[in-house]
């Protein structure tokens, strides 16, 4: 069955996202690389994000980068350790990602970026996604409304790291 839809309109989003201050967290230029999810990945983020709700859930990407972009085959949760502001910040478990990372030293996967949810808001970066950005890391956000999936995107630092700009989501359905 096919999940009632929930579209954002300018009513149900947030009026910070649409303040100047919001606003120069993106530049509106398309990154030059894509970024390839499998379809595990995808729905692990959309599970993830779906049961956090009406709290943020974060994760690391796991996959591959390339000179074509970011090739991520694994979405892992990883706890939310900020339990103050759970809905709107995340501050990712520091112990669960050096784990990770020592788990996937020498089996040439890696740890390529970071999701975390935006419960009722725009699946947009923040001031605050901005200032804990790495450059080269895929930052995905998934977008829940009421609980539901509506908008998945990709965001990585530009040149300058001052900025995210858009990555284009390549889905891979397999
Ligand atoms: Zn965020």
């Amino acid at each position: 069955m096919q999940e009632p839809a929930h579209p954002i309109s300018e009513h149900n989003i947030p009026e910070r996202f649409c303040s100047q201050t919001y606003l120069d967290v993106i530049d509106a230029a398309p990154f030059g690389q894509p970024c390839q999810i499998n379809r595990a990945a995808m729905q692990a983020m959309h599970i993830s994000a779906k049961h956090h709700y009406p709290n943020e859930a974060c994760g690391l990407l796991l996959g591959k980068m390339t000179g074509q972009g970011w090739h991520i085959d694994e979405a892992r949760e990883v706890s939310n350790l900020n339990t103050e502001r759970s809905a709107d910040r995340f501050i990712l478990d520091p112990e669960a990602y050096q784990a990770v990372d020592r788990e996937l030293r020498g089996t040439g996967r890696e740890i390529i970026g970071i999701f975390h949810s935006h419960p009722d808001c725009p699946a947009k970066p923040s001031p605050t996604d901005l200032s804990n950005a790495w450059e080269g890391f895929a930052y995905i956000i998934v977008s829940t409304y009421e609980g539901h999936t509506v908008d998945t995107q990709c965001w990585a630092l530009n040149v300058e790291g001052n900025q995210f700009q858009p990555v284009t989501v390549q889905d891979l359905h397999l």
